[in-house]
């Protein structure tokens, strides 16, 4: 899993960029990059590894500007070099991507006979080659996302940032998470609310299929059928502990030794008034009617969902498979009436 931030800011967005992709990198990424947008002109820098290479990049050729994007990317579609990294630019257009974009083959057959050709071995430089061919037709950079986003297959979400436009950020969301941050006179988006702790606590999540226009002064937010939609603004609270390493020199030493007080706090959670007992809430699965449970999840919430499986043979009596997400979903696995499939995601 990897990560996304975008900034309509105030200041320079480059090192608050870096600041919020540091926020994500409890997920893993195997390389990064930033775009920004500085007097009309959309430039990028990108790098292999950990951030500190890209910070080592930004000295020594920095990036000015006011609005940006960013990426830790987790390579699915070509070696991760910074050739592939994100942000992928075509013509006037940048753009960040998290998931695969399932139909980029027959995308690229499609732009390469219209004379558009790729340089890159990734699914996502489809996305800013099709929106650079839709505004090549005329299109705004509004038009020629939303046109793009419905040719997709696949899973993503996507933050794009256009040549020209100091104060316009469009970002969509199918099948991976985003959330779009207000602020005052600013605005941000990111894989999720951590990422953007330090800017907002005001945060907008993107519901399946939602498209956003996000300008400093206006968030306007689609559904799936274009329609105008009222999502609901939350304030989030981060444990500022989650955020950062504590000290320990990995993300996985400190989820490790976390592990005792983690699990105090989510049995104290169901704990009944007398402790002696643990309360489940309510659910209206009757697992009478089911023969079957497939776990499905990846990485750290693959091995919670294996050690779960010990306790639902053991306590529920209920055969349990477990399978990694990223195989199952390619799979077509004979699935029974009396199947629940249950999904674990961090
Ligand atoms: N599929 C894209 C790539 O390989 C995005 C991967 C990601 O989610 O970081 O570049």
């Amino acid at each position: 899993m990897c990560g996304i931030v975008g900034v309509l800011g105030n200041h320079q967005v480059a090192p608050i960029l870096v600041e919020a992709l540091k926020r994500l990198e409890y997920r893993g990424y195997d390389s990064a990059g930033i775009a920004t947008v500085n007097a009309g002109h959309l430039e990028r820098r990108r790098a292999v590894g950990k951030l500190v290479n890209l910070s080592d990049r930004l000295v020594a050729e920095p990036l000015s500007g006011k609005a940006g994007i960013g990426h830790t990317r987790w390579a699915t579609h070509g070696a991760p070099t910074t050739l592939n990294a994100h942000p992928h630019k075509a013509g006037p257009v940048a753009v960040v991507h998290n998931g695969i974009v399932e139909n980029f083959k027959e995308l690229r057959t499609e732009l390469n006979a219209l004379g558009l050709t790729h340089e890159t071995d990734t699914d996502t430089e489809t996305v800013a080659l099709l929106t650079q061919y839709y505004m090549s037709q005329g299109h705004s950079p509004q038009e020629a996302a939303q046109k793009t986003i419905a040719r997709l297959e696949g899973a993503f979400a996507l933050a794009f940032l256009f040549q020209g436009e100091d104060d316009l950020m469009i970002a969509a969301r199918k099948g991976s998470p985003l959330a779009i941050g207000h602020g005052d006179g600013e605005a941000y988006v990111g894989s999720d609310a951590i990422a953007l702790a330090p800017l907002t606590d005001k945060i907008t999540y993107l519901e399946e299929g939602d498209f956003a226009v996000i300008t400093r002064s206006s968030i306007e937010i689609y559904d799936e059928n274009g329609t105008l939609a009222n999502r609901e603004m939350r304030t989030i609270a981060i444990d500022a502990a989650r955020v950062d390493k504590g000290g320990y020199k990995h993300f996985m030493a400190k989820e490790i030794a976390e592990q005792p007080s983690v699990l105090k706090n989510t049995l104290s959670h169901y704990q009944n008034a007398d402790a002696s007992e643990v309360e489940l809430p309510d659910h209206n699965i009757d697992l009478a009617h089911i023969d079957r449970l497939t776990m499905v999840a990846c990485g750290t919430a693959f091995y919670a969902a294996l050690t779960a499986k010990y306790w639902f043979e053991k306590i529920a009596r209920l055969p349990v498979d477990v399978d990694v997400a990223s195989e199952f979903r390619y799979r077509e696995p004979p699935v029974s009436p009396g199947t629940c499939a249950l999904f674990v995601s961090q």
